[in-house]
């Protein structure tokens, strides 16, 4: 596991988070005003049963996304799922964060998919620049470049400049990766 931790706070800093280790087995990525918590499990069910104890250990009142690495990561987002759920039924405590599971065996291309979607998600929260470009597929409103960043893509083996456009008028996000360095040909 410790050679998968290394690889993903590597990565997770690569696509512009700051990282802090709460626990050798739990991270706190963090970029804007987004937080994200990433936790790595070699189990595949969780250790406890009151919610509060989940709510307490990955601080999931202050975060607005929970990355799950684990070698069967879907079982556990669906425990954790479960566990808010219960939270709100025993203790009329809304969590609201968003359970992302990125599984060992497919990590580099999960963990990628994970990041895009997240921070295409939350893009109110890390946006970096302000940039009109193009107009919206949609509403044919005036699109934004709201965020740019580049990073070695896993997935296309390939440095890439990812963008994040919105829409303010009818709020559409798009997540897109230019070839800027045409090493895809
Ligand atoms: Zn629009």
């Amino acid at each position: 596991m410790k050679d998968i931790v290394k690889k993903v706070v590597s990565y997770l800093s690569e696509r512009g988070f700051h990282i802090n280790f709460l626990r050798e087995d739990l991270v706190r990525a963090e970029q804007g005003q987004l937080k994200v918590s990433t936790w790595f499990s070699e189990k595949d069910y969780l250790d406890w049963y009151d919610p509060l104890n989940l709510i307490d250990e990955f601080q999931l009142n202050d975060t607005n996304a929970l990355i799950i690495v684990a070698p069967r990561a879907y079982t556990i987002a669906d425990e954790v799922l479960h566990s808010i759920e219960r939270a709100r039924y025993w203790y009329d405590l809304f969590i609201n964060v968003k359970v992302y599971s990125v599984d060992v065996t497919v990590l580099d291309k999960a963990l990628e998919e994970a990041v895009n979607s997240i921070l295409t998600n939350f893009i109110d929260l890390t946006a970096n620049i302000v940039q009109t470009e193009g107009t919206c597929p949609r509403c044919k409103g005036t699109l934004y470049v709201v965020y740019a960043n580049t990073f070695f893509s896993r997935i296309l083996k390939c440095q890439v400049l990812e963008k994040i456009y919105r829409c303010p008028n009818c709020g559409l996000k798009i997540h897109r990766i230019e070839d800027r360095y045409r090493c895809l040909r």
